[in-house]
């Protein structure tokens, strides 16, 4: 018995097979986001990885930015839900996570039992997200995947002092014909995505650890090494970060063959908070 959960990201489609006792028998990324063909392109390598096909499925759930247009799956669940639910398999007892995708930013606040207690997020602007360390790696001619290795060859990171991304890019090609090296620029901007990030997650209040970190830029360990000395806790990382949305709403695909229902982390409604504003999210 089979449940499959697609996270249909901003910027990656991501999708995960569970067996009945919750172990994962594949997954597969692809770099294509929402209104690409990049889903069935994860599915179909997912479905080649494991040798199975949709009728093996017994129950699917998609999460993510791209959920609710995708009609193949049996239910929808949010991406929060998922998040919290997958990373919290993977690191059992972590109370807060922080999720930095594609196009936004979340900070989770888990409760000591697992469930999800509050939750805030950024969607408003590409400062603090991954779509900003894609432009930034364009701009120093690298590659998002090589960051991390730039950052760690810096002695001095540069100040980059705009947070919105457009500005951010012009300081940024004003140090390059500076002739400011490379590695110090991009630990410059890992900074700057550590601040932003930071900055959402002390909206919840005091930080609770454990601490961890999913999404595709977790796999960015610069980024990651920057939040941890603007936040000064340890941040730990989950196998397959990129991968804890799509895991979550697998998990949830197995509990509602197992219940005849979707079971939810949160009993009921829980208040999360966007830009700075009120508003309820039904799980
Ligand atoms: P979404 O769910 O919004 O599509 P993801 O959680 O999949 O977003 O994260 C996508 C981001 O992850 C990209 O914008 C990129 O910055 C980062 N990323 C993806 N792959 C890598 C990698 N190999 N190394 C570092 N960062 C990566």
């Amino acid at each position: 018995m089979y449940g499959l959960g697609i996270d249909i990201g901003s910027t990656a489609s991501k999708a995960v097979i569970v067996n009945e006792r919750r172990e994962t028998v594949g997954s597969s990324v692809c770099a294509l986001g929402a209104g690409t063909s990049g889903v069935d392109q994860a599915l179909s390598a997912l479905f080649e990885q494991t040798s199975l096909a949709w009728d093996d499925i017994a129950y699917s759930v998609a999460t993510g930015y791209g959920r609710q247009r995708f009609n193949r799956a049996d239910k929808q669940v949010s991406e929060i839900s998922c998040h919290a639910k997958g990373v919290s398999l993977l690191l059992p007892g972590v109370r807060t996570i922080i999720d930095i995708g594609g196009q936004d930013a979340k900070a989770l606040r888990l409760r000591a039992d697992g469930a999800l207690d509050e939750f805030i997020m950024n969607e408003k602007c590409a400062a603090g997200t991954g779509r900003f360390l894609d432009v930034m790696a364009r701009v120093v001619e690298s590659d998002v995947s090589l960051l991390s290795e730039l950052d760690g060859q810096a002695d001095l990171p540069v100040e980059i002092s705009s947070t919105c991304t457009v500005f951010a890019e012009s300081e940024v090609i004003s140090r390059l014909a500076e002739g400011e090296p490379i590695p110090n620029i991009v630990a410059g901007i890992h900074r700057s995505v550590a601040r932003r990030a930071a900055s959402l997650v002390r909206r919840l209040g005091p930080v609770e650890g454990p601490v961890a970190m999913s999404g595709g830029v977790a796999r960015n360990q610069g980024a990651v090494r920057a939040l941890e000395n603007e936040l000064g806790v340890a941040i730990e990382i989950p196998d397959s970060c990129q991968l804890s949305g799509a895991l979550g709403a697998a998990l949830f695909a197995i509990e509602a063959l197992g219940k005849g229902r979707i079971r939810s982390v949160a009993a009921g409604p829980v208040a999360g908070r966007e830009a700075g504003g009120l508003y309820d999210v039904r799980y």
